[in-house]
């Protein structure tokens, strides 16, 4: 899978889970909540929101399983390598969520908010100039 100029192409670290996202996506945020934290092993987390019609997921060998995080949303990960790589839930079904890092090209691409801002870590430089929320319901 090859992206066109207008598609932007990414995978896990090892490679078995490709992915491809048509057209523009609907929003980029940082998420500062503890699930991210713990299932990235990351301060905060940097997702994309794309709307499910807009992406391909290759998965040959079936390593794509889902975590649930809580009673209605899901982690998306390679279970070859571990990567944490899409997040999905009932409170958005018509979305879905992507890593910015796991973007083979991720350049032009910034967060305009920083969400569940409320457990962010101490340790991490924060960009005082996004919008912070506590809980976005997502
Ligand atoms: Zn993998
Ligand atoms: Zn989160």
């Amino acid at each position: 899978m090859t992206p066109s100029p207008s598609e932007r192409g990414g995978s896990c670290l090892c490679g078995e889970i490709l992915f491809i996202l048509k057209g523009e996506m609907i929003w980029c945020s940082n998420c500062h909540c503890t699930r991210c934290q713990k299932g990235h092993g990351s301060g905060y987390v940097t997702w994309l929101g794309y709307e499910k019609n807009q992406i391909t997921i290759l998965d040959k060998s079936e390593n794509l399983k889902w975590y649930s995080t809580s009673k209605k949303s899901e982690f998306g990960f390679c279970l070859a390598c571990g990567s944490s790589i899409f997040y999905r839930s009932q409170k958005v079904p018509l979305e879905i969520h992507v890593t910015l890092a796991n973007l083979d090209d991720s350049k032009n691409i910034y967060p305009s908010s920083d969400n569940y801002f409320d457990t962010h870590v101490p340790w991490m430089k924060i960009d005082k100039t996004l919008p912070k929320r506590n809980d976005p319901n997502l």
